[in-house]
């Protein structure tokens, strides 16, 4: 039986920290997307809302939210650190990395370039990152879909091929 206790050799631990955490950095795209159709724009809209509205000071009520998995991502990043040596303190370390990674990246994207809270303008000069900050922005138009950030132009293409299947029905 594995042994989750057992310390792994040194040499292997950054593998560990891939294996677990970049599935969790890619899939917290669908998880992002999933709480924002979901939840913000549902029973959590009370939160959500000042996020769609104009900000009247540095923070919003929304940025609970990225608080909310910094709470859930810290408390294994220390338990990576400084927790038991073996197979789970790697695992949660890389699961953490995974959160953190993906977290910095929204924030940066999101709430860094288009909502201009951040110094990150040169960022416009990748085509992809400009696609990214349209779909956004139809979120924000519309208020509906995409509600994911980094495939939210996926996301807007898919909804255009399946209106146009259903008009051409
Ligand atoms: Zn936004
Ligand atoms: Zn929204």
């Amino acid at each position: 039986m594995l042994d989750l206790l057992a310390a792994p050799p040194t040499a292997l631990k950054p593998l560990i920290w891939l294996v677990a955490g970049l599935p969790v950095l890619l899939g917290m795209e669908a998880w992002a997307r999933l709480l924002h159709d979901k939840l913000w724009h549902g029973p959590l809209w009370s939160l959500h809302a000042s996020h769609h509205l104009p900000r009247s000071g540095p923070f919003e009520r929304n940025d609970a939210f990225a608080v909310l998995h910094a709470l859930l991502a810290i408390p294994m990043m220390l338990y990576g650190c400084v927790g038991p040596a073996g197979l789970l303190r790697e695992a949660l370390f890389g699961i953490s990395l995974g959160m953190t990674g993906f977290g910095l990246s929204y924030a940066v994207v999101h709430d860094g370039l288009v909502h201009g809270r951040l110094p990150v303008a040169f960022l416009r000069r990748w085509a992809w990152i400009r696609r990214i900050e349209a779909a956004h922005k139809v979120h924000h138009r519309d208020g509906a879909a995409p509600y994911g950030l980094f495939r939210g132009p996926e996301e807007l293409r898919r909804i255009a091929t399946k209106n146009r299947r259903s008009r051409a029905a």
